[in-house]
């Protein structure tokens, strides 16, 4: 029975999905399933230049690859949508002339120079850099006749001028608040109409009955601004909750320095899905005992946004190679030799044709996910001539994929003498 929660993803396809974005998707996931929710899969790709078709492709493959399934969305559909922003063009711009309306929002003509004098300006007195109000005071009838001259402009939010307390009560990091008077008129639409973040998402979460915001923590100085977006269309906030960033080992964000970062990087290197999503629901949350291996149903049962900590997640590739280990023994030989066969063919095999080639591969790759080093006295006859040495050449390949106690070396040993 679906209860009243309702949570998105909201991917920018412009490039692979990072696995901390991917934990974000994993815990809006669990949480829509663990209540009895809904999940929404929204494409936040307003940025023409930097979004792809591909990068969009990639991230719903990615997305289902982990087991991730979506009530509403993109390739779904749904009540909402449509569910591409860049096809809700018309509804941001219905919702800029509301604001324009009712004063909340004016054209804005400073030229790029102009701003950049402005920010420099203010960094160099020790000021946090913010929109100095420039057009502010510009009647609408100014405005227009600009417009009409063929200037080009931008629709900026005008924040109230009484300062005051912008604050939420975050699931993850309790009361949080920023003073109003650091935020300066922010952009809602470009001079090509084409909205910003802020706007987008606020009017989107609002349409699309959003009950909860999860998302990562690089987020939180963008939601007082959506805040102040709430309250001037009169909506109710959602509840947010801002999750920690994955960090590499040396505490900084994870960044392709630190090794893959992607969901297809760990994919091609032979992580099972089963582990990554296990592994990345570890990265924040905890169930409160010391298990720590479940399956993606099991971690749909346990899952509360409560027990989601505010410590930052430290991604460790070894615990990783752990948990996938650990899958690795559960699944089925046929399921490994599967999976192993586009690695062995990457390497140049060629394709393990007929019965005798599979069942050797399901062999070897079953004693290697057990951890047996000996696998190869298993094999002998006809069927470890045809087939080993070319395996044995590229079982480093294999193994990248198996897991790292099958060593290839000692079964090379193993074979030689
Ligand atoms: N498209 C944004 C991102 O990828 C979504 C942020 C949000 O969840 O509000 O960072």
């Amino acid at each position: 029975m679906s209860t009243g929660i309702r949570v998105r993803f909201a991917p920018s396809p412009t490039g692979q999905l990072h696995v901390g974005n991917a934990r974000t998707a994993l815990f809006n996931w669990l949480l829509a399933r663990a209540e009895g929710g809904t999940f929404v899969l929204r494409i936040e790709d307003t940025d023409f230049e930097r979004s792809t078709k591909d990068a969009e492709r990639t991230a719903i493959d990615d997305l289902r690859w982990l087991g991730l399934t979506w009530d509403e969305g993109a390739e779904v559909g749904g009540p909402y949508g449509p569910y591409r922003q860049s096809e809700r063009l018309h509804v941001y711009r219905a919702h800029a002339v509301e604001l324009m309306s009712k004063g909340q929002a004016y054209h804005c003509f400073c030229s790029e120079e102009d701003l950049e004098r402005e920010r420099y300006e203010a960094l160099r007195s020790g000021m946090p850099p913010k929109y100095g109000g420039r057009c502010r005071g510009l009647s609408k009838e100014d405005a227009h006749r600009r417009l009409q001259n063929g200037e080009t402009a931008v629709l900026r939010f005008r924040v109230p001028e009484e300062p005051r307390d912008i604050g939420w009560e975050d699931v993850v990091r309790g009361p949080v608040s920023f003073r109003s008077d650091v935020i300066g008129d922010f952009v809602l639409l470009r001079s090509d109409g084409v909205p910003a973040y802020n706007f987008a998402v606020v009017i989107d979460d609002a349409l699309m009955a959003i009950t909860h915001v999860v998302r990562g923590e690089d987020h939180i100085s963008n939601t007082p601004r959506q805040v102040l977006l709430y309250e001037a269309f009169g909506w109710r906030p959602p509840t947010f909750a801002h999750v920690s960033m994955v960090l590499g080992p040396d505490h900084s964000k994870l960044s392709k320095r630190h090794g893959a970062t992607s969901v297809s990087e760990f994919r091609e290197t032979g992580i099972l899905p089963e582990a990554l999503a296990n592994y990345l629901a570890l990265l924040g949350w905890s169930p409160g005992d010391n298990e720590e291996l479940f399956p993606l149903d099991e971690l749909a049962r346990r899952f509360r946004l409560a027990d989601v900590g505010k410590s930052a997640g430290v991604f460790d590739p070894d615990k990783l190679a752990w948990v996938n280990r650990h899958y690795l023994k559960l699944a089925p030989a046929d399921r490994l030799a599967r999976l192993s066969a586009p690695f062995i063919e990457a390497a140049g095999w060629g394709q393990a044709q007929g019965e005798a080639a599979t069942r050797w591969l399901e062999d070897l790759v079953a004693a290697a996910a057990r951890g047996d080093d000996n696998a190869d006295s298993r094999w002998s006859g006809k069927c470890v001539e045809c087939w080993a040495t070319p395996i044995i050449r590229h079982a480093k390949v294999a193994v990248h994929f198996i897991g790292v106690r099958f060593s290839p070396r000692r079964f090379v040993r193993g074979r030689e003498r």
